[in-house]
């Protein structure tokens, strides 16, 4: 662009595809047969969706947003506190708190969104943020938004947590807020809520723990990790993961969501999710409390798929759920990597720094439940045919 005020973005693109970063989007079309996406006419197999349990297409998921749509039309026509608060918005919110035996639910448009909004209108300047090294970017932003004194410690270490606390002191500050992931979502590892409690505890801080990866898939019934575990305060689950659909909800009591019904910024002043998805959000959560059989099909695709990988010598770090990070190092050796593997068939994404850090740089790879075996398989063998090159 000609012009001395847009010299900062040909600075900022030259830069990014000089070190191999430059990002780009590519259209897909969903395939005939579930978890297939077609991209420049070529049919995938999609190994780096969110869609855990195939809910996107389910007909039953399908149906109910179709007849929402109908009935409620196309979009809701303000925000929550105007005129968009329709009777579905409510029951899907008091459906959500007794399956996930919570007070309360409030209902948000995604969990980018939320994760800003609601971590800014629960600190302010005078507050202490103690995030781990690893969450999601929307909750550092929402962390940054608040004004709130910021220190990140390191990945998943409890001992640089608690003396990070004892180093802050605990008394000059409004309050101390505590911001973790029970599945991450670059390296598909766990926090340990139990320790992360126990620490919330002793200096009575505020534990906000985010769920996305794990709702659908692990917990009782597909509940979560957060679920039932009343050291949590903030339980944050996404829909557009698991369910299938989109949007996000915090479960918490009754007095958090009417402070974040009068201070949250990000949920007043947006509109409120359409008729069609929170009907699709309604047969979901119908649905998923129920799929033990995907769950069990997804969990020894897992274990299986991580085996062969490891036996093959390549690492997956500390994964132990269907997010497995394949580590390759470098920039250009994942992304060659994943045009290899679109090349057989599949479609999986190179992750890459700024996302993860410099030197770990990976193929992030989902397995969903509705992979079958044979598709497992398809991809141990596209990866083995590499490793031989
Ligand atoms: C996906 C994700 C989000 C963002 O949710 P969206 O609804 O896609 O905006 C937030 N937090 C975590 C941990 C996630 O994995």
């Amino acid at each position: 662009m000609a012009g001395r005020k847009w010299k900062f973005i040909d600075n900022a693109l030259k830069n990014r595809r000089e070190s191999g970063q430059f990002r780009k989007l590519t259209p897909v079309i969903p395939g005939k047969e579930p978890g297939t996406v077609i991209k420049n006419g070529q049919e995938l197999i999609n190994f780096c969706s969110n869609d855990y349990l195939g809910l996107s297409a389910h007909p039953y998921v399908v149906e109910r947003s179709v007849e929402f749509l109908h009935k409620y039309g196309a979009g809701s026509t303000a925000s929550r506190l105007i005129s968009g608060t329709y009777d579905i918005h409510e029951q899907l919110e008091e459906k959500l708190a007794s399956l996930f035996k919570k007070e309360a639910v409030l209902l948000f448009n995604s969990g980018y969104q939320l994760n800003t909004s609601v971590i800014a209108s629960l600190a302010n300047r005078n507050s202490l943020i103690l995030a781990d090294r690893k969450v999601h970017n929307s909750i550092l932003q929402g962390a940054l938004l608040s004004n709130a004194e910021l220190k990140r410690y390191d990945h998943n270490d409890h001992d640089h947590l608690r003396a990070m606390i004892e180093e802050s002191g605990t008394t000059g500050y409004s309050r101390i807020i505590i911001l973790s992931e029970t599945v991450f979502s670059m390296d598909g590892d766990r926090n340990d809520l139990d320790k992360l409690g126990a620490i919330a505890e002793e200096y009575d801080a505020i534990l906000y723990s985010d769920d996305a990866h794990a709702l659908g898939v692990l917990g009782d019934r597909g509940l979560g990790l957060n679920y039932e575990n009343d050291r949590v305060d903030l339980s944050i689950g996404t829909f557009g993961k698991s369910f299938g659909a989109f949007g996000a909800f915090a479960s918490v009591s009754q007095s958090i969501k009417d402070y974040l019904i009068n201070y949250c910024g990000g949920f007043i002043y947006t509109t409120s999710l359409p008729p069609s998805v929170i009907g699709a959000l309604d047969a979901a959560s119908d649905l998923i409390p129920a799929m033990e059989e995907e769950r069990k099909q997804l969990q020894n695709n897992i274990r299986y798929f991580r085996n062969e990988l490891n036996e093959l010598g390549l690492s997956t770090v500390e994964s132990d759920t269907q997010i497995i990070p394949v580590i390759i190092g470098m920039e250009k050796e994942a992304l060659d990597l994943s045009v290899f593997l679109e090349e057989n068939g599949f479609m999986i994404t190179a992750i890459r720094p700024p996302t993860v850090e410099r030197g770990s740089s990976r193929v992030r790879i989902t397995l969903s439940a509705s992979h079958t075996e044979a598709q497992v398989e398809a991809l141990l063998a596209s990866l083995k045919k590499w490793i031989r090159k």
